[in-house]
């Protein structure tokens, strides 16, 4: 059994260790130690990096009550080593993880509501109530946890038997036999945890909501403490500075700015989609005006500018309402739209000249034997014209 440090001086990132066994995780090289201060992945807290002398600790895990250190290199057993733990990473993770006790009690006292899950993930933690939460709910336990925070209360371990655990309050119920680790909140929390935590609240800094969002008959809470917050707020400063300035609006206005915006896209929208099919008649007559006959079957192979997908697929589909039609149409911006079309009777099969155009072309589509539509062409727009007349029947 590892000494594991952190248990009882979680504020310890340097300190003095013999190797006691070297081994192998998953291929790389791995050390157990006498004693350590590297915390391996659980209970919702990961793992902690850092160095061991000369090597590198990549990742750190708890195999049956020994801690085991990936490294970069291998460590023979005997060495004397001085573990330095990656302080950035483990204080953010005391800040998120003492956040997430100080936010599930705030839960737990004023809405009865208990957390049966936490994760902590890169950038944000996540908890799950058991029941769900309501927008109101979660500013007042917000409220009440953040009071908690800059109260600067003190955190504090201590060991006791299963015997005494039963007799205290716990929040969190002891997942394990034996001695229990207990940390406790003064006046507001405790708890039965492995992990690692700052030793006064006020070290989170802030404890900020993301967002909320049903799950198993509960709430998923996404929050970030501490530091986190801290990027958070630039993030989301930066992205509201550039939409305020693109839109020309207050920072409470940009949710009713992007409504308009999209409601007139889609009306926008609607009426080109209504000009173009008044149009495909005309644009059809035109390109059937210059088309050169071939066998009794006028050919229309063209670039259109300024038609979108559907307006191709109108102009297409007039021209083929003419008898004796076999068309080619193509968006003049790449990657190109193809509309291949001809009229009943005419022998040719649309859809296999649209695939044939894909196979050399590139791009996704499909359609029936008098129409098909495809997208995502590129090439010289002189050599898809060539193709396309070649796969109607006309050399040019
Ligand atoms: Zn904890």
């Amino acid at each position: 059994m590892t000494d594991r440090i952190y248990y009882t001086d979680p504020s310890c990132r340097s300190f003095e260790a013999t190797v006691t066994r070297a081994t192998e995780h998953e291929g790389r090289p791995a050390a157990i130690l006498d004693r350590t201060a590297f915390y391996p992945t659980s209970g919702g807290q990961p793992f902690d990096t850092g160095r061991l002398g000369p090597v590198e600790v990549t990742d750190t895990t708890d195999e049956d009550g020994d801690i085991l250190h990936v490294l970069s290199a291998a460590l023979a057993p005997g060495t004397r080593v001085r573990g330095d733990i990656d302080w950035r990473r483990r204080f953010d993770h005391m800040q998120q993880h003492t956040g997430q006790h100080v936010l599930s009690a705030a839960f737990d006292r004023l809405c009865e509501n208990r957390t049966t899950s936490f994760h902590m993930g890169v950038a944000t933690a996540t908890i799950d109530l058991a029941r769900e939460a309501s927008a109101a709910d979660i500013d007042r336990c917000l409220e009440e946890a953040n009071r908690v925070v800059w109260e600067d209360r003190a955190v504090s371990v201590r060991f006791v038997s299963p015997d005494e655990a039963a007799r205290l309050p716990l929040r969190k119920e002891p997942g394990r036999d034996g001695t229990l680790r207990l940390v406790e909140i003064s006046d507001f929390d405790l708890s039965a945890c492995g992990g690692t935590h700052v030793s006064r609240t006020g070290a989170i800094g802030m404890i900020a909501v993301m967002g909320a969002e049903r799950f198993r008959g509960g709430s998923r809470l996404t929050f970030v403490c501490g530091g986190r917050v801290s990027r958070t707020f630039t993030d989301y400063r930066d992205a509201v500075a550039g939409s305020i300035r693109v839109l020309s609006v207050l920072p409470h206005e940009l949710p009713g700015a992007i409504e308009r915006i999209q409601l007139e896209a889609k009306q926008l929208r609607k009426s080109v989609s209504r000009l173009q099919e008044r149009l495909a008649g005309h644009e059809a007559a035109r390109l059937l005006a210059g088309a050169p006959s071939v066998d009794g079957v006028r050919l229309v192979v063209d670039t259109l500018d300024g038609w979108d997908a559907s307006g191709l697929k109108a102009v297409a589909a007039a021209l083929i309402s003419h008898s004796g039609v076999a068309a080619a149409l193509f968006s003049a911006a790449a990657p190109m739209v193809a509309v291949t079309a001809r009229s009943a009777g005419v022998g040719i099969d649309a859809n296999t000249v649209l695939h044939a155009l894909l196979d050399r072309f590139g791009g996704r589509g499909g359609g029936k034997p008098d129409l098909a539509q495809g997208a995502g062409l590129v090439g010289d727009t002189r050599e898809i014209l060539a193709v396309a007349r070649e796969l109607l029947g006309v050399d040019s």
